[in-house]
């Protein structure tokens, strides 16, 4: 395989309805660069003083993790997981053939965190829903490692894919693996990865056929698996392959069946699904 080339992968101010009086900066999925491995949704908020209140909402064929770097977000889901979320502590729900979810913060301080979503492979994105929580994940030095092996330390964070997730405070230079593609957020300023500048809350994509990471000053959170060779659908919160599989997992939600219970001790109107768009959906490629 040819190395890919390195390419900048600037966030879009997004509004999302769960988040108050702030902005969050989408990098993922990016229209030149779509997913990371099997990472398909990336979105960073904070550390402004905010509010995140996000009523029950279903997910299908795709893992959330949340990750704090200040500030505490409650979640509640389906399956009756009621679990608070720390910085340095992480929440991984999967969602499978489907679940439905809420979280909202703690307190009124700082909120400063990024949700991520992991498309579950073919093999995989029928499973039953489930929920982790990983309190007491592997550091070394400034690395910390949510999912995968990282710097030689492993997390217990079930995946399904070839896939590495890591919040590194460097400097530092670390081995990779040169058949994953790997990308860089810098969280709080800006960062030199690799000998280029990532801007405060860029995403440098390093694309794969790397043997080595170094990173200069500063926290980073880095992203990293095997390139995915499915084609996904991503439509609102579904991750999926066709349009009529987003059709049913739509009407499910909206008719408030079996599929998607009621999230447990949370008594809020679910968020409504937006209308289909007039035209059947596609799976894009990821590149
Ligand atoms: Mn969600």
């Amino acid at each position: 395989m040819i190395p890919a080339t390195p390419e900048l992968l600037e966030p879009r101010d997004v509004p999302l309805g769960g988040l108050r009086a702030t902005t969050v900066r989408r990098t993922l999925p990016h229209k030149r660069v779509r997913t990371v491995g099997a990472w398909c949704f990336l979105d960073h908020y904070g550390p402004d003083s905010q509010e995140m209140v996000v009523p029950p909402h279903p997910h299908i064929g795709l893992q959330t993790v949340s990750w704090l770097f200040d500030g505490e977000v409650d979640h509640r889901d389906a399956l009756g997981s009621l679990q608070r979320v720390r910085p340095g502590e992480l929440n991984l729900m999967t969602a499978g053939h489907g679940i439905t979810h809420a979280e909202d913060s703690v307190g009124d301080g700082p909120l400063h965190g990024v949700q991520l979503w992991v498309a579950l492979t073919d093999a995989h994105r029928e499973r039953a829903p489930g929920f982790g929580h990983y309190a007491n994940l592997p550091v070394d030095g400034g690395v910390k490692v949510l999912v995968g092996e990282f710097a030689g330390l492993v997390s217990p964070a079930e995946v399904y894919s070839p896939l590495v997730a890591a919040q590194v405070s460097g400097p530092v230079s670390v081995p990779v693996e040169p058949d994953f593609e790997y990308a860089v957020l810098a969280v709080d300023s800006p960062v030199v990865v690799n000998g280029m500048t990532v801007p405060h809350g860029g995403l440098m994509y390093l694309g794969w056929g790397l043997d080595r990471l170094s990173l200069g000053s500063g926290r980073v959170l880095v992203l990293g698996g095997e390139p995915l060779d499915e084609q996904l659908l991503m439509w609102w919160n579904f991750v999926a392959r066709t349009h009529d599989e987003i059709v049913a997992a739509r009407e499910a939600y909206q008719g408030g069946g079996a599929r998607f219970g009621p999230v447990i001790g949370d008594s809020r109107p679910f968020i409504p699904a937006p209308v289909m768009p007039g035209i059947r959906l596609k799976a894009r490629p990821n590149r």
